[in-house]
């Protein structure tokens, strides 16, 4: 096999090596099928297998109760940002939204071309650094959904739980930590999450939605842009994302193996509290952009004392084959992203890394 590099990147991001590998063996002739997965029919007996397989697994791994629908969709989570007010909003037009990053701004971006939007809380003047506390939300009971986004990718800050919003439908944007711990679905009215980052490949977005929320669909809605008709159709009114599906049903599996979302997310906090220490123990060189209660687990985002100190460490890595560490531009410095693929091992290697250049750098 080639050397792999460590692929820090924040998306589309690592895939474990197992789900490649097995991707590898059998992208030629599946077994038992003599055709590639990328040859066969949408409609296909064998591509069934793989869609119904890939439901199963998701289904188990959430403990997703009968009364919600997994759709596989398409055209990225930010198309959600337009399917979900276009939905779920009427017929009372009106919808809170949290805004906690770039992604959710775009989120609020679409849904004020649907309806009138209340901004609930914005951590924006700080610099996104933080997650708002439960008591900042002005939350409007009469509100058709709360939209809310789980994992700030860019800006390295994660929900701890869920914000409480009484009756009122929770929906969530998790493209970058959805699968990464065990979640309760029931709190949620509709959950979804672009695959590239912590679940698959590009080009598949994974939706769960409680099933009386499809009522809100109207039949005025595009074909394309209506859960009801994707929900009606097990995600097949058009040619499914064959291949995204399938390597999403292997990471699937390979989290069964795992030991499952529990065994997953003891890693993904260990994995997080590795660097986290790192930059706690090094006497502020290494200074973390969330505040310490909205630490992400998935996107680790940090400052050097100088822009110059930056540069220098993000060439230096890059040499020694640690990939993808420049931040995102709105928040500068750099940012490693250690999704559930990630392994350990690469972790431990970026800390001495960090140690090292500090200990010369200093
Ligand atoms: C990457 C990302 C998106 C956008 O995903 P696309 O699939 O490129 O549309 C939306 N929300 C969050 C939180 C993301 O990290």
């Amino acid at each position: 096999m080639q050397n792999r590099i460590y692929n820090f990147s924040a998306g589309p991001a690592i895939l474990p090596e197992e789900v490649l590998l097995e991707a590898q063996e059998n992208l030629f002739s599946l077994p038992g099928v003599g055709m590639s997965v990328l040859e066969i029919s949408h409609r296909s007996k064998h591509y069934d297998a793989i869609h119904q397989a890939a439901k199963a697994d998701l289904k188990e791994l959430l403990s997703i109760p009968d009364n919600y629908e997994i759709l596989f969709l398409q055209s990225g989570a930010s198309m959600q940002f337009s399917m979900v007010p276009l939905n779920l909003m009427p017929p009372v037009n009106k919808a809170d939204y949290i805004i906690t990053g770039t992604w959710s701004k775009k989120a609020l971006k679409e849904a004020k071309r649907v309806g009138t939007i209340n901004v609930a809380a914005s951590t924006e003047s700080e610099n996104f650094n933080r997650i708002p506390s439960q008591e900042e939300l002005k939350l409007d009971p009469e509100a058709a959904y709360v939209h809310f986004t789980s994992n700030n990718t860019i800006f390295g800050t994660e929900w701890a739980n869920e914000p409480n919003v009484g009756n009122v439908p929770l929906v969530c944007d998790a493209s970058s930590d959805m699968l990464h711990k065990k979640i309760d679905i029931t709190k949620y009215g509709l959950i979804y999450g672009g695959a590239q980052k912590n679940m698959g490949p590009s080009g598949l977005v994974v939706v769960i939605i409680r099933k009386d929320l499809l009522e809100r669909s109207s039949d005025s809605l595009h074909t394309m842009l209506n859960y009801k008709i994707h929900a009606e159709n097990d995600s097949l009114y058009n040619t499914c994302n064959v291949f995204g599906i399938y390597i999403f049903g292997l990471v699937c599996k390979w989290l069964k193996k795992l030991g499952g979302l529990d065994a997953m997310y003891a890693i993904n906090k260990n994995k997080a509290k590795l660097l986290y220490d790192c930059f706690d123990n090094s006497g502020g060189y290494f200074k973390g952009h969330a505040l310490p209660d909205s630490r992400s687990l998935m996107n680790i985002t940090f400052r050097l004392p100088s822009e110059e100190l930056e540069k220098k460490l993000i060439a230096e890595a890059t040499k020694a084959g640690f990939d993808g560490l420049k931040g995102h531009r709105s928040v500068g410095g750099l940012r490693a992203s250690v999704y559930n693929a990630f392994p350990t091992k690469g972790v431990e290697e970026l800390v001495s890394f960090l140690n090292q250049f500090k200990a010369q750098n200093g």
